[in-house]
Formats: structure tokens, sequence, C-alpha cells
């Protein structure tokens, strides 16, 4: 399915079980103890929303084409950047044309959006991780489970790890500690929702293995990546949103 289509999809299931989410957690008390209840019923629905959309986007990460891949890319680009800046300036290279062509042509090759520019900023992603991990013992757990993650999803294939069970598990677990430390539970529960609908869209979309590595599918082709029902289901979720918004 299209990227929107996730996120849509994400978003309405955020819309739908924030009801229940923020009345299960203790940090809807807290909030809601706070300032206007209006405002921050508002507040936690735009949140709620935009954390439900991100969760629908994330598994997508394992190709270069998805929504947030292209976000994710501007972090290996700043480092490659900043790399060649440090580089230049180390070997008092700044000053010669040909250097700084050749730091140019390659910070060029960098910005094109390739395979390997998704894979380098996972990469960083998964380095980065592991070292807040390190640093910060309450995280380490966290940090851990995010560098693992990251670091297959840089190198699996499209469908395949981010979009199985152990994938899932990996992702959930991390956000669970996540809002547990953050005091967030109803945010990661929103994120995980997203996620798991991703998962539950790209199998009646032609299928995804559950149960990876093992490579076989689970799933049927209901639905063509980009054709009509890929549209109109993006529609109608956001009309729904929409109409759940409004009421
Ligand atoms: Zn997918």
């Amino acid at each position: 399915m299209l990227g929107r289509t996730h996120m849509a999809i994400g978003a309405l299931g955020a819309v739908l079980v924030l009801p229940v989410v923020l009345h299960d957690s203790t940090a809807h008390d807290m909030v809601l103890s706070v300032g206007d209840g209006h405002l921050n019923q508002a507040r936690q629905l735009i949140e709620g929303v935009v954390v439900g959309a991100l969760g629908g986007i994330v598994p997508d990460l394992d190709q270069k084409d998805g929504l947030m891949t292209r976000k994710v890319e501007r972090i290996g680009q700043i480092a490659m950047l900043g790399a060649l800046v440090i580089l230049l300036v180390m070997m008092h290279l700044w000053r010669s044309p040909i250097a700084l062509g050749i730091a140019l042509f390659m910070f060029l090759g960098f910005v094109h959006h390739a395979e390997w520019v998704r894979k380098t900023s996972l990469i960083l992603l998964a380095c980065g991780s592991l070292y807040l991990g390190m640093r910060f013992p309450d995280y380490t757990e966290i940090g851990i489970c995010l560098a693992i993650w990251f670091g297959v999803t840089a190198f699996s294939k499209h469908r395949t790890f981010t979009h199985s069970l152990l994938g899932f598990a990996i992702a959930g677990f991390t956000l669970v500690q996540l809002g547990k430390y953050q005091h967030l539970v109803w945010l990661s529960d929103v994120a995980i929702l997203g996620y798991g609908l991703h998962i539950i869209a790209d199998a009646v979309a032609g299928g995804i293995p559950l149960f990876w590595p093992l490579g076989k599918r689970q799933g049927i082709r209901m639905v063509l990546t980009g054709g009509k029902a890929d549209h109109l289901i993006g529609v109608v979720s956001t009309f729904l949103i929409l109409m759940d918004v409004v009421k």
C-alpha cells in the first residue's frame, strides 16, 4: 500500500482507540488535571493522530521510497556533509579547488536518493541508539532494541524483517519501554497500533512473511499498491478521521 494510505489507516486507528487508551492511562489523569480540559483533549487528539500516522509508516523504513525513509535519509546526508567538512579542514585541503570539487562530487552522490543512503542513515541511527543506551543506564534496553531494529532493517529487503512478528515484537517492546519511562503509555499504544495496522494492511496487499526469517508469506492480494482500492482506503480513512474530529 501507499505510504499515505498507511498514514491514514494509522491515524484512523489512533482516533478510534484514543478514548480507550486515554482512559486506561495514568498519564491521562496527569495531563487533564492541568489547565483547560478541552485544550488538552484537542492536543491529545493531534498528538494521537500524528503518532498513529508515524507508527503506520515506520515498517516501510525497509525500502528507499518509503515516506519516512526520505526523512531519515537526511541524517545520513548531514553526517556525510559534516564528515567531509571535518576531513577538508583536518587535511588543510579546504582551499584546494580539486579537493573541494571531489568533496562536492561525493556530497552530491550522497544527496542522490539511493539505497545505500538509506542503509547508511539507518546504521547511523543504530549506532546513535546504542551510544545513548550505553550512556544512560535507564535506557540501555531501549537503546539495544533500537540498535537491533535499525541495524536489521538497514540490511533487510522490503517487506521482510519489519513486517514480521519478530520486527513488530522488538519495535513494540521498545515503544512500551519508552512510553513507560516518558509517562506516555497511551502514545506508545497508539504507535504500536499504527505499526500493527500497517502489517495487517500489507497482509491484504500481497502478503507479509509473518514468521520471518522463514520466507513463506501469509496474506492475500485484495489491494494493489497504488491501485483504486488503495486510494479509496486512504480517502475513506481520512474522511472518517475528519468526521470524528469535527463531531
Ligand atoms: Zn509495508
